[in-house]
């Protein structure tokens, strides 16, 4: 038996005689923990005394149970309380509405920022103009503190032509992108591509001279069960807990593993690689690392049945000729990256220095737009903004918007603005003074709620103002955590984060990281619902009495 776990089994033993009804697991969670600050608190002040240890006494056990299960009650109905007295500012939602209906701006955002600035990779010039761009949105909206912050990155890439043709048996155009990074060929490569995936590293070494220049396929064909076939479960849609975030990746590997090939094939000087992806019916999936060195093997993802055709006619010995020309430009005059950051300031006077901040990404990757990662929440939330300035809102917290940059390499620009403004001691005044992140990214469209991170309080006031807003399609706030996203950033320097629940459909088959994301893929209509959910929210947010609970320690 493991003893650890006895006080939480008496305590489940006990429920019955305590009038919870249903409440989910984590919540209960929650309310445990909750319980047991509480009941250190009281104990730290004298009121009462808590065994600490009550494993190892059995009689003290019991005492601890009921005590702990008095304080979990306790709890419980002040978080009910608070609940039930959360104000909800219902003339505010119908001037939002109103003025959404009526003004809104968002689809223009999301047109410009997908069709005329185009994917904006972290470093790039396109990037540069998207940080231009809606900084002068914002002063032209009339926002306050308009700033763009500047933090170290690396060298941009772009792409500047692309060949990748088969010339025999037939002509044929082949469908694929370079890895964001990858260097040029060393001008048009003609050669017969050499399939790799069955050799050992021993194997591929005794080649030696004969892969000097070669285009190579290095991985098997990728088909079965290493094509991805299903979107991530929709927490939305159901009270079960579900699996959260996106399907793994499903690289297809041969005798030798990539990342232990790849330094054999730059060694002896290999031309190019081909290699498949989890995407299917045209879909590719591209992605790319800023510190890919400007000497490695140039890289290029090809539609998996473009890639499985080409291995298929090496295995046959069929002899094919190939025509492929990469030419990039490593972007090296400015290695900055950049946050832009816009305000409404708040008007009280105890409060205008507390801040609730709103972030989306603004980067993308560079097969496609960026237009569900992340057009569609740069939109959102700049509307959200230019939506409360319009109809004159005053709130009493201040509420600050921060598009990020370097999102899709690591989190890069939330990090860098935590480290220089929250992280440490020398910060903590201004920490404590976040009384909320609010972020928008994985997921397209509509926002049908925000997952609350394991956080009871939060959720308890989410569900209030979610309540509010059913007559735009919300669903719920689930109780459970989600990665991947730059929110991460906060929630690890203690302050509440937390990201919108939006709509998976075709997200992960389709359009997450491929040559997929365009303007098609979300509605004005979902703009526009995405840009009040988050102005009620952060309205919300900025006028309660108090800040979003912290999140009680594990
Ligand atoms: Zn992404």
């Amino acid at each position: 038996m493991n003893t650890s776990s006895l006080p939480r089994e008496r305590l489940k033993s006990s429920r019955p005689a305590l009038t919870f009804g249903r409440v989910d697991r984590g919540i209960a969670r929650d309310w445990w923990r909750k319980g047991t600050v509480l009941l250190r608190r009281l104990e730290s002040r004298g009121k009462i005394a808590v065994d600490r240890y009550p494993r190892v006494n059995s009689c003290m056990s019991n005492r601890y149970v009921i005590i702990r299960a008095l304080g979990f009650t306790l709890v419980a109905a002040r978080s009910t309380i608070a609940a039930a007295q959360e104000p909800i500012d219902r003339a505010m939602i119908g001037r939002l509405q109103e003025e959404s209906r009526a003004h809104s701006q968002v689809l223009e955002t999301y047109r410009t920022l997908t069709d005329e600035i185009g994917p904006r990779l972290t470093g790039s010039p396109a990037f540069k103009r998207a940080v231009d761009w809606t900084r002068d949105r914002f002063t032209q909206w009339g926002m306050s503190n308009v700033t763009v912050e500047s933090w170290p990155f690396g060298r941009g890439w772009t792409l500047e032509k692309l060949t990748l043709e088969m010339t025999q048996p037939r002509y044929f155009p082949l469908e694929g992108y370079p890895e964001a990074w990858s260097p040029s060929t060393r001008g048009l490569l003609t050669a017969t591509p050499i399939y790799l995936g069955d050799k050992t590293a021993d194997q591929i070494k005794a080649m030696g001279a004969t892969l000097k220049g070669a285009i190579v396929l290095p991985q098997p064909p990728q088909e079965g069960d290493h094509l991805i076939t299903a979107d991530r479960p929709q927490p939305g849609d159901t009270e079960e807990r579900v699996r959260i975030g996106a399907p793994p990746m499903l690289r297809t590997e041969g005798l030798t593993p990539v990342r232990d090939m790849m330094p054999i094939l730059q060694q002896l000087g290999v031309g190019l690689v081909l290699r498949p992806n989890q995407g299917q019916h045209g879909t590719l999936f591209v992605l790319g690392n800023p510190k890919t060195k400007n000497d490695a093997v140039p890289s290029v993802i090809l539609a998996a049945e473009h890639y499985n055709m080409l291995v298929r006619l090496a295995q046959h010995g069929t002899a094919v000729r190939l025509n492929a020309d990469v030419r990039v430009k490593y972007q090296e005059a400015d290695t900055s990256a950049y946050n832009v950051i816009a305000e409404i300031p708040g008007a009280d006077p105890a409060l205008r220095n507390e801040v609730v901040l709103v972030g989306a990404h603004l980067d993308s990757w560079h097969s496609a737009t960026g237009a569900t990662d992340n057009a569609d929440a740069v939109a959102a939330t700049m509307e959200a903004m230019r939506m409360l300035k319009a109809v004159g809102a005053k709130p009493r917290r201040t509420i600050r918007l921060a598009l990020w940059g370097g999102e899709e390499e690591g989190l890069l620009g939330s990090k860098a603005y935590v480290d220089k403004h929250l992280r440490g001691d020398a910060n903590s005044a201004a920490r404590d003074a976040i009384a909320v992140y609010l972020n928008d990214d994985p997921g397209m469209g509509p926002t049908y709620g925000f997952y609350t991170e394991e956080n009871a309080g939060a959720k308890a006031i989410f569900d209030e103002w979610l309540g509010a807003l059913g007559d735009l399609g919300v669903t719920r706030n689930p109780v459970d955590k989600i990665g991947a996203t730059d929110h991460l950033s906060f929630t690890a320097v203690g302050i509440p984060g937390f990201t919108t629940l939006k709509d998976y459909r075709d997200y992960d088959v389709r359009t997450h990281h491929t040559n997929a994301d365009f303007y098609e893929r979300v509605s004005e209509k979902d703009l526009q619902q995405s840009a009040i959910v988050m102005a009620v929210f952060a309205w919300q947010a900025a006028m309660r009495d108090g800040k979003i609970p912290r999140a009680v320690s594990q």
